[in-house]
């Protein structure tokens, strides 16, 4: 019989738990033909939730846990379940039923049918403020041409084959982005749609400044788009400069004194400027690389059961 796990990355989410537990467990009613593992990691909760955690896998032997010594963000959550799960397919939700569970039922046939990664496109994408659906238009704009996929409603909700759940685990990568990663693995996927549904209880993580930072980091570790930006204006100060240069000899020429001096500064502000956010921009990237060359772990674990 076919073992499937459900990852689930909780951060302060003691009162999700038990319901999201509870539909979890309804499915087996469902899917008759699959064994059921649910591994949760706790990204170094400061509420309840280990104990809540602890509690439960000692009713339930298919429960299992993994523990942060503290907060390493989602994506090291993810990482590590990856890591730990033993299922022959693997789906990777959210705690907060904000990922139908009945949708698994769905995809568990998908990946009988053959598929090794079944991804879940959000139809609409629930609540969210105007800035947030604005900025996440200009990141998915963004990483979708990098990527060459559109990833406009893509979620963190997929079903992933062991095959595939394997080459994840193995990546050396510090900064990912798990949501892309398992486009560009690549192997035999499909899709299915579904409705985003409200937080059961609990509230979001994510304030502004969390999700700016998530898009700059994402389109980091995916492009180098931006330092193929910083090549193109310097080559538009460049352009620009050779004008302004033969406009001056030729003024020189005819011996035309030029005032000059508003164009001076004009060009030592921008010049300026265009050098420090490209400074910025390369800097970005040797921070980057100053990170994965420390080779400090993505998350460190202080208690688990597996
Ligand atoms: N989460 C996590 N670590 C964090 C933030 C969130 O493991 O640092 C988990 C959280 O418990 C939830 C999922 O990631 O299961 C999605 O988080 P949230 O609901 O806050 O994000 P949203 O659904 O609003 O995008
Ligand atoms: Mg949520």
């Amino acid at each position: 019989m076919a073992t499937l796990s459900i990852l689930a990355p909780c951060y302060n989410e003691e009162e999700s738990i038990i319901l999201f537990y509870q539909e979890i467990v309804k499915l087996k009613d469902t899917i008759k033909e699959m064994e059921l593992e649910i591994l949760f990691v706790d990204d170094g909760s400061k509420d309840n939730t280990y104990n809540k955690l602890v509690e439960l896998s000692g009713q339930d032997s298919r429960v299992k846990y993994i523990s942060f010594s503290r907060n390493f963000g989602k994506e090291a959550a993810l990482f590590s379940g990856l890591r730990a799960v033993t299922g022959d397919c693997t789906v990777v939700m959210d705690v907060d039923l904000q990922h139908p569970p009945v949708k698994i039922i769905e995809m568990f046939q998908l990946w009988k049918d053959g598929y090794e990664v079944v991804e879940g496109i959000k139809i609409h994408r629930g609540k969210e403020t105007l800035l947030h659906k604005m900025m996440s238009a200009v990141f998915y704009g963004l990483i979708s041409r990098v990527i060459g996929i559109d990833m406009r409603n893509s979620s963190d909700f997929k079903l992933l084959d062991k095959k595939v759940v394997m080459q994840l685990a193995a990546l050396k990568e510090r900064d990912t982005f798990f949501r892309a990663l398992s486009y560009w693995v690549g192997f035999r996927s499909t899709s299915i749609n579904y409705e985003v549904q409200e937080r059961v209880a609990g509230k979001t993580k994510w304030s502004f400044y969390s999700l700016l930072g998530y898009a700059v980091k994402n389109l980091i570790s995916f492009s180098y788009a931006p330092l193929h930006l910083i090549s193109i204006i310097g080559i538009l100060f460049l352009l620009t400069g050779i004008g302004f240069a033969i406009d001056a000899f030729v003024s020189y020429l005819m011996g035309k004194a030029v005032g000059g001096y508003p164009t001076l500064v004009f060009l030592i502000i921008l010049s300026a400027g265009g050098i420090m956010l490209s400074l910025g921009i390369v800097g970005v990237y040797i921070a980057k690389i100053y990170d994965q060359i420390k080779e400090r772990p993505q998350y460190i674990i202080r208690d688990k059961k597996e």
